[in-house]
């Protein structure tokens, strides 16, 4: 993926209205020699402005949020979602927690703000916090679905009589109606000051008292929430009252990671920034703040996502004056800005200035200028110039090369054909020290020294399958020790094998030690010390390791399976199909939460089990798919096997990728073994089937178990959080064929 290493490296933290302007201006009009990369806590972010009237039904969710996985991608931007730890300022890196320091040479801090809640506990279950913004939804539904039905009406506390709250206020009891089809509800809107929504005009106050009345939302003004205990809240005053959910929606504070930065900060814990953006430090790399997270020196605004997204431009703007060595650009906030109320019933107040007004034309407005905004940001699809070296025709959806972009991972590897037709053209002379060698066709060899212990060793290397150089170098360590773990080997030693692409020294050096950074963090887990290797430059970055490993007594080969044994996957599949849509920005932020922990999840303890019940053959799932896998183990073993496609476990994402026709450039290749397989044509257009043919990276392992300890086997991976499934069955057979079936009988 990485073709030649940029020297400078942008680093936006938090995605916000701000930031992604930058992420979005990326996408068309990349830097020169310049890497971005996006470090969020979440992989999709949310449009404030939207959240009432997703609140209110008039959007479905998604309408109010960017898929960071998809844009990123779509942008070739690298993006991180991990906790922030702290900052070296006069170093330019950035800690992040379970990896190594990030560099910055430029970095934009934009994390927003949070509501205010001195004191307050945020984790009690009656209450539910604004923010974070992309978890409400989610956490409101919990709680309101935990109410009981009383056959009264359920009482909601706005806590936070802000625009925002006022908003929420308007809106939300159209999507409790959803939740709480039998009940009604009272909402209390509660406000530290005297009026709701204060800083408005007198007209506009006056038209959201009349909305609110007209609504029976009753307001609580002057009071404010000094403690809250399960329902109860505690006002300053000391009076008390009880509702049944609270939200939370005060007003902004600055988030505690800002105080923790080293940086300057105003009272209020905002990053303290002069009219250009940045922070004011010495003798350090250019830190913006922007957002609701910066607070310009002497301009006193508001916290509001209008003045976030102004400022959007000049940070771009100002990001590259600095790399060309320019000064950067005062913002210049406006004096005035268009306030437009969502009042949940079509109709929307407008303020500007000393005009206000309240109509369903203004909604109208509204909902015109924020799904315009929006659209921007939800435009998937990659900038002409980020595919190299055409862009491919729109129904042709597969990455099958088309373009000149080949699948990665294990997608990358060459045809299991094409290997086969190699082995048999050379003349592979053993010698004794051989102990298992091609003849086998095991992923392990096995060698011995003159009077040594059996030594087990494998191989395994691939282009990078993610951008991120330190996830890559993890998932390089588990797939190749992987196969040690399916033979029953016990691994101690690697030695790695890297093509580093182009660059300069300092951006060659940063990139191996992620890589390698990655690696040892997986390595580390297992006792696996790396102990040499080999780099070289290439066009592509490539990872492998060649892992050394004590032979068991026993080997466990993939040719042991036995008539009557259930097969057992241990992973889910579609990695393939999943890795070539992310590489078009297709793979939604979803499937790739769900993917990730997937392919984080080391082998080492289904092969630690399966030692201790009653099991055959094993391999581990890689690049042949599923299908190349089982016909290797069939061969070895003289025998035959049905699968269940309704029993096949697939990612998130793949049965919808395969219906748009999506699929790796390897799957072909990996077809080849199809004349082994012996299935409906109902069957060959199952989702699954697809599934069968889709080389893993980082795969599953595919074990043969006795009948009679089956579920004992599954039971026990499960307990220990390894996910397990029965597909099949083998059988005798007249010779090796897979057939397809709908579910398992007893052969
Ligand atoms: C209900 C509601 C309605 C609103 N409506 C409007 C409106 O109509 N008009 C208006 O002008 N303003 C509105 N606002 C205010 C507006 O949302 C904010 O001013 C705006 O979001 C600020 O943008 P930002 O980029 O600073 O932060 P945000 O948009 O909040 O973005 C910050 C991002 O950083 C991420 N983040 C947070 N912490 C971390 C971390 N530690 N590491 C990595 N990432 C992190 C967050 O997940 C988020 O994606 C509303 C606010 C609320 C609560």
């Amino acid at each position: 993926m990485e073709r030649k290493l940029a020297e400078h490296q942008i680093v936006l933290l938090g995605v916000g209205h701000t930031n992604s302007h930058v992420l979005r201006m990326w996408k068309m009009a990349p830097l020169a020699n310049a890497q971005l990369t996006c470090v969020s806590n979440f992989s999709i972010v949310t449009y404030s402005g939207m959240l009432p009237g997703v609140l209110a039904g008039q959007y479905d969710r998604e309408r109010m949020e960017i898929d960071l996985v998809r844009l990123a991608a779509a942008a070739k931007a690298r993006l991180i979602t991990a906790p922030v730890t702290g900052l070296d300022i006069g170093g330019g890196r950035l800690h992040l927690e379970g990896r190594p320091p990030l560099p910055f040479d430029v970095l934009s801090i934009g994390i927003g703000s949070r509501p205010a809640a001195p004191g307050i506990d945020l984790e009690n279950p009656h209450l539910v916090s604004i923010k974070p913004m992309q978890t409400f939804l989610g956490r409101l539904e919990r709680a309101a679905r935990r109410l009981p039905a009383e056959g009264r009406a359920v009482r909601v506390a706005i806590v936070g009589g802000g625009l925002g709250g006022v908003e929420v206020a308007c809106c939300l009891p159209a999507r409790l109606a959803i939740w709480l089809p039998k009940g009604s509800c009272e909402i209390t809107l509660i406000n530290a000051r005297q009026q709701a929504a204060p800083g408005v005009s007198a007209s506009t106050a006056r038209r959201i008292q009349t909305t609110l009345s007209r609504l029976s939302v009753r307001q609580m003004l002057d009071s404010r929430v000094a403690d809250v205990s399960g329902g109860q809240l505690t006002f300053a005053s000391g009076e008390t009252e009880s509702f049944d959910l609270i939200l939370w929606a005060t007003s902004a504070t600055a988030p505690p990671l800002l105080g923790e930065l080293g940086l300057p900060t105003d009272d209020g814990g905002f990053l303290l920034t002069q009219d250009t953006l940045l922070v004011k430090h010495p003798d350090q790399p250019p830190i913006f703040a922007v957002g609701d997270s910066g607070a310009i020196a002497g301009a006193e605004l508001p916290k509001a996502g209008v003045y976030a997204v102004r400022q959007g431009p000049v940070l771009w703007s100002n990001i590259e004056h600095l790399l060309a060595g320019r000064p950067p650009q005062p913002y210049r906030p406006q004096r005035r800005f268009l306030k437009l109320v969502n009042t949940g019933d079509g109709r929307a107040i407008a303020e500007y200035g000393s005009f206000s007004m309240r109509g369903r034309s203004l909604w109208k407005l509204k909902d015109y200028i924020d799904s315009k905004f929006m659209r921007m940001y939800q435009d998937y699809a990659p900038a002409m110039n980020a595919i190299e070296p055409s862009r491919p025709p729109e129904d042709e959806r597969s990455s099958g090369g088309h373009d000149g972009m080949f699948c990665t991972g294990c997608g990358g590897k060459v045809g299991g054909d094409v290997l086969h037709r190699v082995l048999q053209r050379l003349d592979l002379a053993g010698n004794e020290h051989v102990v298992l060698g091609l003849d086998a066709a095991d992923d392990v060899a096995v060698v011995r020294s003159t009077g040594g212990r059996p030594l087990a060793v494998t191989v395994d290397f691939f282009t990078l399958p993610l951008d991120d150089p330190v996830l890559s170098g993890r998932l390089a360590a588990l797939n190749a020790v992987s196969d040690v773990f399916a033979a029953g080997g016990a691994p101690h030693t690697a030695l790695c094998s890297a093509i580093i692409p182009r660059g300069d020294g300092e951006a060659q050096e940063e990139f191996l030690y992620q890589l390698l950074w990655g690696a040892l963090h997986e390595f580390e887990k297992i006792g696996v010390s790396l102990v040499g290797g080999h780099t070289i430059e290439g066009v592509d970055a490539a990872l492998g390791f060649t892992v050394m490993a004590d032979a068991p007594d026993e080997l466990r080969t993939k040719g042991k399976l036995r008539a009557g044994d259930r097969l057992v996957l241990t992973k889910p599949l579609g990695v393939g199909i999943l890795l070539a849509a992310h590489m078009r920005g297709e793979c939604r932020a979803a499937w790739m939460d769900r993917l990730l922990p997937v392919l984080l999840q080391s082998n080492e303890t289904p092969a630690r089990i399966l030692a201790d019940h009653d099991t055959s053959g094993v391999t581990d799932v890689t690049g042949f798919g599923l299908i190349g896998h089982l016909i290797e183990m069939l061969k070895g073993s003289g025998l035959a096997a049905q699968l269940a496609l309704s029993r096949l476990p697939l990612l998130d994402g793949v049965s919808e990728l395969v219906a748009a026709g999506w699929e790796s450039t390897m799957a072909p290749a990996n077809r080849h073994v199809e004349s082994f397989v012996r299935a409906t044509a109902d069957a060959r257009e199952h989702p699954a089937y697809s599934g069968l043919f889709d080389p893993q990276t980082s795969g599953g392992l595919l074990i043969g178990v006795a009948e009679s300890a089956v579920d004992g086997f599954v039971d026990e991976l499960l307990s220990n959080g390894v996910s397990a499934n029965e597909i099949g069955q083998v059988i005798e057979g007249d010779t090796v064929y897979v057939e397809i079936v709908d579910e398992i009988v007893d052969a």
